[in-house]
């Protein structure tokens, strides 16, 4: 009996489950899709990176004596969905039955779970055992906590997979948390490391060469072409990190600098979500360093709990609340997102250069995308989905699964308070703090009312203002109403009207 091994295209572990016990007569399906690469308009360098990656994956496996069916994009036959290039595959190849790990993303469920019901292929569709917390088991952990907080998740996963853990029990150092060493604005002079380029073999120029031919329309740029695209080069960006970068990774996690994309970041993302590197070696990597005394606690503990900790929970939560998730707009928020997010045509210093670096990497790091991009859409109340949709096509490690509850939960609030207890709401005078972009900028991040003064400031209180009735009771927020109590109502009158001249001036293209 023929049985597909279906393997899809953020799947590229060689051990993943779909490929265990494999047979000699099976054979392994993958395709590049067009209905995937345009749902939404995809960063020209993400899409590089995707099919790059998934060719060299074929043509491993087909070194490992694997047979492959491999669809290219161009391929003539290649009809361009999944449901379709999937019952083709059957058609043409008479299997009988379908293995398949268990997909990131929803919709692909969905799709797979109805062909179960309609066709008459067997299919079988396995636990994705390269995440550290199952679907199941986050369900468990979730039924038996009253509030689900990460924090509490994290220690957990420290204890299950006895990372940075003592024979005691107790966590290395002391702490679960190194968070507050890890909060210290830019100084100046900080010198940051140089990061890998790699050379692009013949695949990955075939593949620069289609995607320019066919995705050029859309947002970005594809060259210079930086990424890893196999395991070994991925391995190659991990160690480079470990050994260069994590040292200060933790110091400065949440600085931000102009001209500067990655300071102390580690750029793995891509290649965890899409299956080069694997959450339990990385972690186990930077442990070692830490062991070594090659790197201090406070960093590694911050990298472990983004991997262990926030990567697993975001997880988990995505499956626990999906699909009612997915609709879920708490704060009604419905401004139509401003063309600025793709021209970065805007006299706001921050908001243009993480747009900048969006379109020159397909990359921003964690606290541009949530405290300068993701702030701006929270206190202008951008509608939560066009927001995700953005999220979705800019950056090369986007998929549903993380964007959404990070977006949509972590960014917007969108979920009322699921992944994080309060609003990352924040003034100008938190991006002021944590970065130099408002020594560059024309408005002044002191002012609230004035001509200059930073659109941040009176779009942050009218958020909180607007919302009362939805976060008054907000066990986290009282301190902020306590002090717009204080203002007065002329200064109050004040802050709204200049709020409201802000969003104006967004839609009309002159903020
Ligand atoms: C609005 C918004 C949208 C986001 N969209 C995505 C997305 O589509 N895909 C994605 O992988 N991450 C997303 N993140 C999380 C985070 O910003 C990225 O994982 C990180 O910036 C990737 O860069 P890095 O590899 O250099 O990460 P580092 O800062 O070096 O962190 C190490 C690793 O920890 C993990 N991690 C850190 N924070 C998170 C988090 N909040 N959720 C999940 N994993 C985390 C990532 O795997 C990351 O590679 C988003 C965050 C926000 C606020
Ligand atoms: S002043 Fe305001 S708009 Fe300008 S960079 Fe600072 S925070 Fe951004």
């Amino acid at each position: 009996m023929t049985t597909i091994r279906l393997i899809l295209c953020d799947q590229l572990s060689h051990n993943i489950s779909s490929l265990k016990g494999i047979a000699k007569n099976d054979f392994v399906l993958m395709f590049e899709l067009m209905q995937e690469l345009t749902y939404v308009k995809h960063h020209p360098k993400k899409i590089a990176f995707t099919l790059s990656s998934m060719r060299h994956f074929a043509n491993e496996l087909v070194k490992n004596k694997h047979k492959v069916r491999y669809i290219e994009l161009e391929d003539p036959a290649n009809s361009g969905a999944f449901v379709t290039e999937l019952q083709r595959a059957i058609k043409e190849t008479s299997a009988k039955r379908l293995v398949v790990t268990e997909p990131s993303e929803y919709r692909f469920l969905e799709l797979l779970q109805s062909m179960a019901i309609e066709s008459d292929i067997e299919i079988e569709i396995r636990h994705d055992d390269r995440f550290l917390c199952s679907i199941p088991d986050f369900k468990l952990w979730a039924q038996q906590h009253k509030q689900l907080r990460m924090e509490y998740f994290y220690r957990e996963m420290r204890r299950r997979y006895k990372i940075l853990l003592e024979q005691d029990g107790k966590p290395t150092g002391g702490e679960w948390n190194y968070d507050k060493q890890n909060r210290k604005p830019p100084t100046k002079g900080l010198i940051f490391p140089k990061r890998i380029s790699h050379q692009k073999d013949s695949i990955t120029k075939a593949v620069l060469e289609l995607v320019h031919r066919k995705f050029s329309q859309h947002f970005g740029r594809l060259e210079p072409f930086h990424f890893a695209v196999n395991r070994e080069q991925a391995l190659i960006e991990l160690d480079h990190f470990i050994a260069e970068v994590l040292p200060d990774f933790g110091t400065y996690q949440d600085a931000m600098i102009a001209g500067e994309p990655f300071l102390y970041h580690s750029l793995i993302s891509s290649y965890l979500n899409i299956g080069l590197l694997l959450p339990l070696e990385i972690c186990q990597k930077a442990e070692q360093a830490y062991r070594t005394g090659k790197a201090p606690l406070n960093s590694v503990e911050g990298f472990i709990r983004q991997i262990l900790g926030w990567r697993e929970f975001i997880r988990g939560i995505y499956w626990l609340h999906m699909p009612k998730y997915a609709a879920m707009n708490f704060l009604d928020s419905k401004q139509p997102l401003p063309e600025f997010y793709w021209t970065a045509e805007t006299k706001m210093f921050c908001i243009a250069e993480a747009v900048r670096h969006t379109r020159d990497y397909a990359y921003s790091h964690h606290i541009q995308r949530l405290m300068v991009t993701g702030n701006f859409a929270l206190l202008a109340g951008i509608d939560v989905a066009q927001v995700q949709e953005w999220y979705l096509a800019v950056y090369s490690d986007a998929y549903e699964w993380v964007e959404m509850p990070n977006t949509l939960g972590m960014a917007l609030f969108g979920d009322g308070g699921i992944v994080g207890s309060k609003p990352y709401a924040a003034s100008g005078k938190y991006i002021n703090k944590m970065s130099n972009f408002c020594s560059k900028c024309q408005f002044d991040p002191n002012e609230t009312i004035g001509d200059n003064a930073c659109p941040f400031n009176a779009l942050y209180w009218d958020f909180f203002a607007r919302n009362k009735n939805k976060l008054k009771n907000n066990a986290r927020v009282p301190f902020v109403y306590t002090t717009w109590e204080k203002f007065g109502e002329q200064k109050q009158k004040s802050i709204r009207e200049k709020a409201v001249q802000i969003l104006l001036d967004m839609q009309e293209a002159k903020l």
